[in-house]
């Protein structure tokens, strides 16, 4: 059943020691609401650790206050509360879940269709475009403190999940919070520099070196980008350095269906897609795959080599785009 904001805000004032989680690879969705949150929370007098599996990524390392954001430490610790936020997943939160020994109390808040509830309370909101416009309708509707920094980090939450306000996902709601996070003093043109024209300089000479290699099938309704171990080595290429490569291809006129298919150690493949047509939904693609995500984005890790995998995924989308189209 789902828990209310005013349940939430009970168990967190109820609590004196928390912890703040996020998945694995986080997006700046992830990243945004673990902060805010926290800031928030900190903000109350509470006792807060906020972990990533991956720690803070060197293109959100601009919020304000982000180095609150750490790696899980080895030795695993106690808490009165745990809140995951924007995680489909229990397993998606990686080593951070192995950090914590015991919570007395698990809060589960997201926006993933594919989120099966784990937790004792559970607030999954599928229509809001990112966890960061939860955690704000949260913060303000319970009056918890919002300070600028935390202001930023949910700006560019929302931002990045609706690829700057563009995607189907976005509603009415969407704007008025970006509108009203300006008012209380965001500059949103400096977050979207720092988001979108701050980028280093080896994600351009990586893009050089995929791109030839580009794939189109279904009368170029599918697309495809491939990453090997060998390239990301060569280039230093970082996980942050692949967000967002996808839209190269997903911005092709005549593409439905965008596949990134980034190739892992131990023989797995981390998959992304994305879909333009509501009538193909990758989620459901992807969880067949044993990942999961949201209608028109979606992801998962595969076994199996590059090869094997991009044939056997593309296979399955060709499937979907004959059906459905
Ligand atoms: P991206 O392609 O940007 O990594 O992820 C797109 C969406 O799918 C995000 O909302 C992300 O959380 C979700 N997603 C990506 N990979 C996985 C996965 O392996 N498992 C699940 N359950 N969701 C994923
Ligand atoms: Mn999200």
């Amino acid at each position: 059943m789902k828990a209310s904001f005013p349940e939430i805000a009970r168990a967190i004032k109820q609590a004196n020691r928390i912890v703040i989680l996020s998945h694995v690879r986080p997006d700046c969705d992830a990243i945004g609401s673990q902060l805010a949150l926290a800031l928030s929370l900190q903000k109350l007098g509470k006792e807060i650790s906020a972990w990533n599996e991956d720690g803070l990524p060197e293109s959100y390392r601009f919020l304000k206050k982000s180095d609150l954001i750490h790696l899980p430490p080895s030795e695993a610790e106690e808490f009165d509360l745990a809140i995951a936020l924007d995680t489909a997943s229990q397993a998606r939160l990686g080593t951070a879940l192995r950090a914590v020994r015991h919570a007395k109390l698990w809060i589960n808040i997201d926006h993933h269709a594919s989120n099966p509830g784990y937790g004792d309370l559970v607030y999954i909101d599928t229509i809001a475009p990112a966890t960061g416009q939860i955690v704000y309708e949260f913060l303000r509707s319970e009056d918890f403190p919002l300070i600028p920094s935390a202001a930023d980090a949910l700006y560019a939450a929302i931002s990045t999940d609706t690829g700057s306000f563009r995607y189907a996902n976005v509603i009415a709601r969407t704007f008025e919070i970006a509108a009203e996070l300006m008012k209380s003093g965001v500059n949103a043109a400096a977050i979207a520099k720092k988001l979108y024209e701050s980028y280093p300089k080896r994600r351009v000479q990586l893009l050089g070196q995929i791109l030839p290699q580009v794939t189109f099938d279904a009368d170029d309704q599918i697309a495809s980008m491939s990453l090997t171990k060998e390239t990301k080595q060569r280039l230093k290429i970082q996980p942050d350095d692949i967000d967002g490569l996808i839209d190269y291809v997903r911005s092709v006129e005549t593409v439905v269906v965008a596949i990134f298919f980034e190739e892992l150690p131990e023989d797995r493949v981390r998959l992304s897609m994305r879909s333009k047509d509501d009538r193909v939904d990758v989620n459901k693609i992807c969880s067949e795959f044993g990942g999961g995500g949201h209608p028109g984005a979606a992801g998962a890790r595969v076994r199996g080599n590059l090869e094997e995998v991009r044939s056997k995924v593309l296979k399955r989308v060709f499937h979907e785009i004959s059906k459905s189209l």
